[in-house]
């Protein structure tokens, strides 16, 4: 009843969408006819619907985002527990999340014995857990964006074959399949790296996709991805690199993307003392791209935070206020999976010893305790129940409605 009534009143004339919607000439284009009247959520604008949102919608929502104060959670996935724990914690936190997929995890789901020669078993396996995620998130009538994370020079045709998936699916749908891929090209040179992404801005503008890159080096390690021994100089991105790539990418007509700048973060959860997080670069970054263009706009540039896992609430909070609009967390949610996992094996440890006998008698049946759903369910809870407390850090809850 509820939402009737805010549909009523809060209904955004199709009019909403002009001039300022700058991005996604071809949805634009879609959404003016399709008479985008309806708000399914109260507080979002109207483009953001139920399920993977792309394009115009995507690019309202990280507007919404970046305009209130709040950023999403990005989680790294590895199949449906943990795909759907994701979006069953953000129904709980009322608010979007993003569902990323690493290399490894679209192997992970399309099998670990599949073969995998030129990246076959990543891109099916990425395909397959977007198609689910597509399927199932409109049950939970939350907003979910459909992301890939890290992908350095010799994993682009990863990218590539998805974006061959997202092409296709464009074709038959009018959007792309994900919303949006990440490409780490921070081994190579400043130029390299941002000249390769303008290129693939190009391919990405055309689907209205949203590129992520990144600039300077996240440190730790994640998913076969090593840069504990980096140079700490690396891992503090500079002001002028960010108004270089945002200069760069805004050439391409049609162009959104976001910016993993470094400013101290690591993948992984370290010893207190080991992370030295200088936010200050991202506000840094923010005013001299204002001073370059000259605008009222204090945060041009959509920000990105990676190896979120363990760090300082005050230091997400500041680096927000900069225009974080996402948060990368693999670490805590992968430990929250597993400690969920090992909380049931404790607590019902006498009942999984054997398929029969447990302390209630030795002919009694334990099929219902090591039923693989008892204990997988209780890793989704956990991971469900940590995600929700990332949402509080990251102002993410009640933000739908
Ligand atoms: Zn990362």
């Amino acid at each position: 009843m509820k939402l009737a009534i805010a549909t009523l009143f809060f209904a955004a004339p199709a009019a909403a969408f002009a001039p300022s919607a700058s991005f996604g000439a071809n949805s634009a284009l879609k959404m003016s006819t399709e008479a985008a009247t309806e708000k399914a959520f109260a507080k979002l604008p109207a483009s953001v619907k139920p399920g993977v949102v792309t394009g115009q919608a995507l690019k309202d929502l990280l507007d919404d985002a970046k305009a209130k104060g709040y950023a999403i959670p990005g989680v790294n996935i590895v199949g449906t527990n943990s795909i759907n724990s994701c979006i069953e914690a953000a129904a709980k936190y009322g608010g979007p999340i993003m569902v990323t997929f690493s290399k490894g995890g679209g192997q992970f789901i399309a099998g670990k014995a599949a073969d995998n020669t030129d990246d076959a078993a990543s891109i099916a396996g990425c395909i397959a857990g977007a198609l689910h995620v597509r399927q199932v998130a409109k049950l939970y009538g939350v907003p979910v964006v459909l992301h890939t994370d890290h992908c350095q020079k010799a994993w682009l045709p990863w990218i590539d074959g998805l974006l061959e998936a997202s092409q296709d699916y464009y074709e038959k749908n009018g959007e792309p399949l994900f919303s949006s891929h990440m490409l780490d090209l921070s081994e190579e040179s400043l130029e390299e790296n941002i000249g390769i992404c303008k290129t693939y801005m190009e391919k990405f503008a055309k689907l209205d996709m949203l590129l992520e890159f990144e600039l300077g080096v996240t440190g730790g390690e994640e998913d076969g991805v090593d840069n504990t021994d980096v140079d700490s100089s690396r891992l503090y991105t500079q002001p002028e690199e960010v108004w270089y790539a945002y200069q760069q990418l805004s050439e391409v007509p049609n162009a959104m993307f976001t910016c993993a700048a470094s400013f101290g973060n690591v993948h992984g959860v370290y010893a207190p003392g080991n992370v030295d997080l200088q936010p200050i670069i991202l506000h840094n970054s923010q005013k001299f791209i204002q001073e370059k263009l000259d605008n009222d706009n204090e945060k041009n540039m959509y920000f990105v935070f990676h190896g979120g896992s363990g760090s300082d609430v005050k230091d997400i909070k500041y680096a927000i206020e900069a225009g974080v609009i996402k948060m990368n967390i693999d670490t805590d949610t992968q430990w929250a999976f597993w400690d969920g996992v090992r909380a049931y094996e404790a607590e019902h440890h006498d009942y999984l010893q054997a398929q029969i006998g447990n302390p209630d008698g030795d002919d009694k049946p334990n099929k219902k305790y090591y039923d693989p759903r008892m204990s997988l369910r209780a890793g989704e809870e956990a991971m469900a129940a940590r995600l929700c407390e990332a949402a509080e850090d990251l102002n993410c809850v009640n933000v739908l409605n």
